[in-house]
């Protein structure tokens, strides 16, 4: 960017000269580099607040990701154990079912 010396105006790019190449001036309060430096420090905030958004937006995501990776992991683990304890259950049961059969039958054999 261009800009006018306020020591003797002569005209120079602030980009790639520090001072003023004609009179060493500096133009860290030039009107004109102020006004530049106004915007670009609200451009800058703007971009360090959407930087901010996008890293919050990964960071949820991640979180996201690591959240439904547990739910899937504590629902094997709810089907493993429901399989477990009606295994721990039914096999009982059944084991009951079919002594009080054989219970039933010897019962039966000796009455008949
Ligand atoms: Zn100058």
């Amino acid at each position: 960017m261009r800009i006018t010396c306020d020591y003797c105006g002569a005209s120079f790019d602030a980009d790639t000269n520090s001072s003023c190449p004609k009179c060493g001036g500096s133009f860290g309060n030039d009107v004109e580099m102020k006004g530049m430096s106004d915007n670009y420090k609200e451009e800058q905030f703007y971009q360090e607040q959407m930087q901010l958004k996008e890293q919050q937006q990964q960071r949820f995501e991640a979180r996201q990701k690591e959240l439904d990776g547990q739910v899937k992991k504590v629902k094997i683990g709810c089907v493993v154990f429901a399989v477990l304890l009606l295994s721990v259950i039914i096999i009982p049961i059944a084991m009951l079912i079919a002594g009080s059969q054989e219970a039933a039958a010897v019962v039966l054999n000796n009455i008949i």
